[in-house]
Order: C-alpha cells, then structure tokens, then sequence
C-alpha cells in the first residue's frame, strides 16, 4: 500500500521537487494534447496529478481506465505549473503531480449523481445516498465548520467553569410545548419512556445537586411538523448556572456568540447586544422575532379609523380589532397594484381579510384622516403604505410576516449584514382561545418578574416572565428564563395552567419535591446548535447543517427509518398492531 504523506489539499509551490503519495477520490480525469490530468480529491481539497506518456505509457492507460469516485494511491513528484497554467481558485492551483505509481485501491459504481458543489440533483436522491452527497466539499465544510462551532463553545464554556454533564435520553416527558417520542419499555410492559424535549427538568436538578454551572452539547427530540428550519431531532447548546441574574446569562452568552463570529467568520459584533422588549418587538415589528435588517416598521393607526367613513377599518376596531400600517420607505415606484394584491393574498395566509394601500383608500377617507395618517407615519409621495385591520393578533402576525417577505424581495438590505438582539420581558402566560385556559409562553418553570407576582391572581395574561429569547437576523437561536426556585409559586403556576395537583405530582412531582430541598435561584438558556451554523455558513436548509438529516416528514432516506419491525419484537414489548 502507499501510505499517503499529504493530503490533497496541502501541496504549494514550495514543496515543487518533493516526492509525495496521495489518497483519494477520483474527480474529473480529462485527456489533453496526449496527457492525461486527474483531480484527487479528500476532505482537505483537489490537487491534480498528470500522466505523461513519456514517463510512463503503461501507467497512462491505468490512468485512463479510472473511473469518478474509484479510490486511489498515487505516487508522483510535485512540479510547479507554468505561469499560465497556475488555477489560482484551487488553493493547490501552484502545483501538479507528476505521476509515478499508480494503486486503485477500490472500485466506485457510477455515482447517481456528480460529486460537485453545484449540483443539479433532486434533494430526495442526494438523501438517499447521503454518503455520496456528503463527499461534496460545500457539504465537508460545514460539517467541519460545526465542529469547529462545537469546540469553541466546549472551551469557551469550560474556561467559564461551566461543567458538560450528560443528562438521560430515555427519560419522562419534558414540556417543551411539542408532542413527545415515546419508546416503549420491554421490562415493564405498557410504560414508555419519552424522549427529552429538552434536559429542562435535568439541568435545574442539577443545580439542586450544586453543579452551579452546567452545559451540554446535547439531542433533543420534538414531533411537531416540520419546516426548512425544523429537523424532529435537533443540537441544543443547553445551560443552566445558580445565583445568577438576568444579565449574567446575557453576557455568558454574548461572549460565545462574538467568539464564533470572530473566530469563524471575522466579524464582530457590538456588546452588549441591543434588547428590546416583547412588547415594544410587537409594536414595532409585528414579531418576538424582528429582523430589524429591514428599515421598515410598523405602525399603529387603530384612533385615526376608529369614526372613519372607511367603513371596513372603522368596523374591524369597533369589533375589538386594531389597524396598523406598514411603511415602506421610498417603494412607491417599485410598489405596483399588483403587488398590493400579491400582498393581499399574502396576508390572508395568515388569517387577515387583506390589506389596503394608503393610495387605494385614499378616497374614502375625509380630508382631515389622510393628513393625520400621513403625519402619523411621516411619510411623502416616495413612499408605499399598506394596511391590515383584525384581531390584534392576526394583525401583528400579517403584517409582520408581510414586513419580513416584502423587505426580502425587494432587497432591502445588504445580505452579508447582521442584526443580533436580546428580546426580553415576554409574558408568563398567554390565554389559549380554543382550549380556554392559560398557557406558557416558555414552559412552566419559568420565574414569573418578581414585581409582576401579585398579578398572577388578579390578571395572569398582563404578568410578565424573567424570559428572554436571542435572535439574530430574524431567527430566535436561543431561549432561556429564571427558574422558579420556589415551591409554592411554581405550585401556583400549574394552578393558573390548570395543571392538577394530582397530575403536577404525576409529570413533575420529582422537580418539586426536589425544590423542596434547598434549591438555589437558577436561571439559563438554550442556543440551537444548527440554527447558529446555519447561520455561520449562509445556508437556509436546516439539512445541510446535519449529517444524516431527515425529510420534512420526518423519515431517513437513507435507512429507511421509520419502519416497520419484528412480530416478534413487538410481542416482548406487549404491543400490538391495529
Ligand atoms: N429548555 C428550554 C428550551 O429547550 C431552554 C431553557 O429554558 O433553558 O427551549
């Protein structure tokens, strides 16, 4: 066997004259003016060897015969390329090897597809033969890059003295807000474990065990449907530390996102981060989200509609509704009718009648309201506004989604920006309509604001959480709270959750039994680990981020997982199929 002495992407003009071996994949092999050049390729890069007939005829013809993707060794002398023929896009574009020996050391199939960046191939097919797609030096080096990610966020928390603890896959369900996995146990028959949501239960018993701070690069599990950005399972950096505040999280944290951009990226960002609050996001941005890259905002308008002679808005705010506009800043050349219908059908997407453009209602409105509006939104002739009036929520929802796809299409800021900001101060609870009862915004064990307690009995939805959420272009990476520490106030808020004593004890009665036992006050947070690469490396596709991915319903292409299994398996496990 020849051993390899360099990679294939290490070779430079310095090392012209040296003898090298080489271990790779066959790339492109192409025939030229009686020379034969192929491209080796590792997870280190391509370098190209070529096959002189004068060297060698026999070894030219072995040359010929490769096929993409065969494995190989090569042995050959490093020479300079001449001026003209330097590939200054390959990092070893100096150089060639001149072959001298040649080994296949294994055969490849024809691939079903090319092994190239930019690749042509169906998503399905590239899943299927995951292996193959992973070869792909864009797909290299993001999974280098992530672990690149995971070793900075393992030295930086650990120079923090936070301590990584494994916590229990097989485990009882953690309210995360999503369906659980469940895994059936074969010793007791008709129990199941589920699998974590989150380490959330884990991670605050250990802070009663007084491991004062801990982290884990660690798998969660969520059945809930899936989006670009959602994978069943998923990589949460998850952090928990005790006599902490607020702000004590907020700087751990700052500290390691500027870490990775610096380190990984070159760009710094300024701390601390901006924070806004939950309500002031809403107000502003129509979202606990906002991607504040685009210069537009929103804007409410319900008082100037209220008596307006525009009967549709007037109506909406007599049935509790609000009116707010989006002002789009100089879009009125490039803002066409058809564009207001577009958005119009964007908008009842999420629920709202449609939306009006100040110029299409202009001439329902009496003298007095057009010059209100335009004072209110200070805006000219240069600019496009449009409208939504609805529920408060369906409001919020349309048009800060309509904020964000408009402000993407039509351009309106510089791609390579960065808006990284704190939301903060989100409520406790929010009323779910359907079910008729109160709901957390984070989970339930999440400190209500100490000032806000005595609001827990006269107006639970106006309390406010010691919750804040980190976004970053628009995407929440991150979330955390100050727990409860205390057992009667976290008795309190499964009461307002209407969650029974008898079933509190059931799911919980470990945490609270455990907070009986001298917790400390702790708080923490979680960051998603491939929403933070996928940030790192531009891409939008969660799947590009993750090894072995799974579809958007929630199967491997490649094992076939989920499947069906043994008759005899499902009957150790006391199960039978309907
Ligand atoms: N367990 C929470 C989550 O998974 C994060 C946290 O509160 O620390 O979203």
């Amino acid at each position: 066997m020849l051993k390899r002495t360099h990679t294939c992407g290490a070779l430079r003009a310095g090392d012209a004259g040296k003898e090298t071996v080489l271990n790779g994949w066959v790339g492109s092999a192409r025939d030229h003016g009686g020379l034969v050049f192929i491209n080796i390729r590792d997870r280190y890069g391509v370098t190209q060897a070529v096959f002189d007939p004068a060297e060698s005829p026999d070894l030219m013809n072995t040359a010929k015969m490769l096929h993409g993707e065969d494995v190989i060794a090569l042995k050959g002398t490093v020479r300079q390329r001449p001026g003209e023929q330097a590939n200054r896009n390959m990092p070893t574009g100096e150089i060639e090897v001149l072959a001298k020996e040649l080994i296949l050391l294994n055969r490849a199939k024809t691939p079903p597809f090319e092994i190239e960046d930019e690749t042509t191939a169906a998503e399905e097919l590239r899943l299927k033969y995951r292996y193959l797609d992973l070869r792909r030096p864009a797909l290299q080096n993001i999974l280098m890059l992530r672990h690149k990610t995971a070793q900075l966020t393992r030295q930086y928390l650990s120079g923090e003295g936070f301590l990584e603890v494994e916590t229990p896959m097989l485990t009882k369900s953690t309210p995360e807000g999503a369906r659980d996995y469940l895994v059936p146990s074969r010793v007791s028959k008709g129990h199941f474990y589920a699998l974590p949501q989150s380490p959330q239960l884990f991670k605050q018993l250990l802070m009663v065990a007084g491991f004062d701070r801990y982290f884990q690069i660690v798998k969660c599990f969520r059945d809930e449907d899936l989006r670009t950005d959602r994978q069943p399972e998923f990589t949460q950096i998850d952090i928990e530390a005790s006599f902490i505040d607020r702000e004590d999280i907020y700087k751990t944290m700052e500290g390691l996102v500027s870490l990775l951009w610096k380190e990984l990226k070159g760009v710094s960002f300024k701390v601390p981060f901006d924070r806004l609050s939950y309500a002031e996001a809403m107000e502003r941005f129509g979202s606990d989200r906002p991607d504040r890259r685009i210069p537009w905002e929103l804007v409410t308008v319900t008082d100037i509609f209220k008596n307006s002679s525009f009967k549709a808005f007037a109506g909406a705010v007599e049935n509790g509704g609000i009116v707010k506009a989006v002002e789009m800043t100089g879009m009125a050349e490039r803002f066409s009718r058809k564009e207001v219908d577009l958005a119009g059908e964007f908008v009842k997407t999420y629920g709202a009648r449609g939306d009006a453009s100040l110029k299409g209602i202009e001439k329902f409105l009496t003298s007095n309201e057009v010059p209100a509006l335009k004072e209110r939104l200070g805006i000219s002739d240069k600019d496009t506004v449009l409208f939504v009036a609805d529920k408060p929520k369906t409001v919020n929802d349309a048009l800060g989604a309509l904020r964000v796809e408009l402000g993407k299409k039509f351009k309106t800021f510089d791609a390579d920006s960065i808006d990284v900001l704190w939301v903060t101060d989100f409520p406790l609870m929010e009323k779910d309509e359907k079910e008729g009862r109160y709901v957390s915004l984070h989970h339930p064990f999440t400190s209500p604001d100490p000032s806000d307690i005595g609001l827990l009995d006269s107006n639970p939805s106006k309390a406010k959480a010691l919750a804040y959420d980190c976004v970053i272009n628009g995407s929440e990476i991150g979330g955390g709270s100050i727990r409860i520490h205390d057992r009667n106030v976290q008795q309190k808020i499964f009461d307002l959750l209407k969650i029974s004593r008898e079933e509190a004890k059931k799911r919980f009665g470990f945490l609270l039994e455990a907070l009986e036992f001298g917790a400390p006050p702790h708080g923490g947070i979680a960051f998603g680990l491939d929403r933070i690469v996928m940030l790192l490396a531009g891409t939008d596709s969660i799947r590009d981020v993750i090894a072995f991915p799974k579809t958007t319903s929630a199967s491997c292409l490649m094992t076939d997982a989920p499947s069906d299994v043994d008759k005899t398996q499902l009957k150790e496990l006391g199960i039978e199929l309907k």
